[in-house]
């Protein structure tokens, strides 16, 4: 028969690691799937607010840019009566520049380019000639893209056609917007400016920055720019993409239709994930103390489970020992399988007991001494060398008994043969098992005595037998040799065979003694 290994791990050890994985997978895969949705949700959110603020924006700048094409258009109408009046025009172009805060300059243009009129007057713009000539071709209203004016300021030209009486073309009246200095539009962003880490920037037709909350920004171009270049190309919409410092952001944008120009607003995506990490260590040690609330009350449902199991065990162990039947009965069974093993093992050790007390006692008695015999002997052996348990072995010869025999008959060899079991009986516990296994040769077996133990039972019966006085025969002694057998692997005819010579020894030593084997401890 081949011996598997014992088995080192527990029920307990096995539900508490059991517990353990199947709780921590739990939370990570719950962590990991609320971490993805409000990371989606967070995205989303910025990028739909990003977007609405955009299209906000686009429309503000778009009702900023026709009012100021309305106010030209009203200027264009008056000169248009008066072109060749120098002065008409000069006040119209004042009257327009100091209106309100809308233009930096304003300006009239003959139809060839040459200024006549311009406020302030300081720019000394009269006579120079118009460097963007786009609106003197096209003849219609226009807002330019940005430029360098002709005093080196970057500039936004906001221009009205002027026709005379009779529909001929006379030129423009026009208005800037210097970017880099305080403006109409500039006031209009700087109103809108956003706490949440988002900025917003406007560019022109040719992606120049009109607008951007960092001033440094503005009048650079944003040629490689996805975002800035989606927000020309569409109305309006959403897109999260590197911008041109190569940082992912999440933005909204909105084209301004009349100009042509795009709003981008728009926030680093490391934004939404500091704010994300922020909400997930927060969601963390929410969880944390109920996971480890749970966990321990787990681990203690486990315990109270496996506990009987684990005394169950602990009983199939010694299912032998005379008291195994009270000590199964006392384990609680509360759930079926534990209830289930109990009965059995109930069974088990009853059967055990049975099978115990007849060896013992029935089937395989001497009859003349009324003792174990032989065979007894060794199935009780065999049963406890299967069960593990360790025992001493007792082998008991009486000396010279051929002269009791040859002297009194073997009648009285028989009486004295008796009298000699009931002395060794005499010399036994409960658990302790005299046998007679030869003529006039004797064991007695210890069940869980040392060496040290079997030896003083050994000396005490030798003793007995040396004090008692035997009937017609007188004084007779014996000699014994003692063995421990220990589960080790040990076969059984072993030790049996040590406790003979044992024996032998002791005969050989003069008779009536024992011989003990040398202790291994
Ligand atoms: P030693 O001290 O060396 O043991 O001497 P011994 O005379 O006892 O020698 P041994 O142990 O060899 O003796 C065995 C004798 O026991 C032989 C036989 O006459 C006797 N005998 C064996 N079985 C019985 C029995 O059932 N009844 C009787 N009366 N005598 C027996
Ligand atoms: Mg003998
Ligand atoms: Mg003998």
């Amino acid at each position: 028969m081949t011996t598997r290994p014992k088995p080192t791990l527990n029920l307990r050890s096995l539900i508490l690691i059991f517990v353990l994985l199947s709780a921590v997978a739990t939370l990570v895969n719950s962590f990991w799937v609320m971490f993805k949705i409000q990371k989606q949700e967070l995205i989303e959110g910025a990028l739909d607010v990003n977007k609405n603020y955009a299209a906000r924006i686009a429309r503000s700048v778009e009702q900023v840019l026709d009012a100021d094409l309305d106010k030209l258009k009203y200027g264009a109408a008056g000169i248009g009566k008066a072109f060749g009046d120098k002065s008409a025009l000069t006040r119209e172009a004042k009257r327009l520049f100091e209106q309100d805060a809308s233009f930096n300059s304003v300006l009239v243009a003959g139809a060839d380019g040459t200024i006549i009129a311009s406020a302030p007057e300081n720019l000394q713009l009269n006579g120079r000639t118009l460097q963007h000539k786009e609106p003197l071709t096209l003849r219609t209203p226009k807002i330019s893209n940005a430029f360098r004016s002709l005093s080196g300021n970057l500039v936004v030209f906001i221009s009205q056609p002027t026709f005379s009486t009779g529909g001929e073309y006379l030129g423009l009246i026009g208005g800037t917007i210097r970017l880099e200095q305080s403006n109409t539009l500039q006031s209009l962003m700087d109103t809108n400016v956003r706490k949440d880490g988002a900025h917003f920037y406007l560019v022109d037709a040719a992606r120049q920055v009109l607008y951007h909350s960092d001033p440094a920004q503005i009048g650079s171009v944003r040629g490689t720019d996805l975002i800035a270049s989606a927000s020309l190309r569409e109305a309006s919409g959403t897109l999260q993409a590197k911008d041109e410092h190569d940082v992912e952001m999440l933005a909204g944008f909105a084209r301004v239709p009349s100009s042509g120009w795009g709003v981008i607003s728009q926030q680093p995506l490391e934004n939404i994930q500091a704010v994300l990490r922020r909400t997930m260590t927060k969601v963390a040690q929410g969880i944390a103390p109920l996971a480890l609330f749970g966990i321990v009350l787990i681990w203690w449902l486990g315990a109270r489970i496996s506990a009987p199991l684990s005394r169950l065990a602990d009983c199939a162990k010694r299912l032998d020992m005379p008291d195994s039947y009270a000590r199964i009965s006392a384990v609680p069974a509360r759930y079926f399988e534990s209830w289930q093993i109990r009965r059995a093992l109930l069974l088990g050790a009853t059967l055990l007991q049975e099978k115990i007390g007849k060896l013992n006692h029935q089937a395989h008695t001497d009859a003349l001494t009324g003792l174990a015999n032989r065979r007894a002997m060794q199935d009780v052996l065999a049963l406890w060398q299967e069960t593990g348990k360790a025992f001493a072995v007792v082998s008991v010869d009486i000396d010279h008994f051929k002269r009791v025999n040859d002297t009194f008959g073997h009648g009285v060899g028989d009486q004295t043969l008796r009298a000699i079991a009931e002395l060794m009986q005499q010399n036994s516990r409960a658990n302790d098992l005299p046998c007679r296994v030869g003529g006039e040769e004797f064991v007695l077996l210890l069940p869980g005595s040392s060496l040290h133990t079997a030896a003083d039972v050994a000396e005490r019966l030798r003793a007995s037998i040396e004090a008692a006085s035997i009937e017609t025969v007188g004084h007779i002694t014996v000699s014994l040799g003692v063995a421990v057998w220990c589960p080790n692997g040990e076969s059984i005819s072993a030790v049996l065979e040590r406790a003979d010579q044992l024996l032998y020894q002791a005969k050989q030593s003069g008779r009536n003694c024992v011989v003990v084997e040398h202790s291994s401890d």
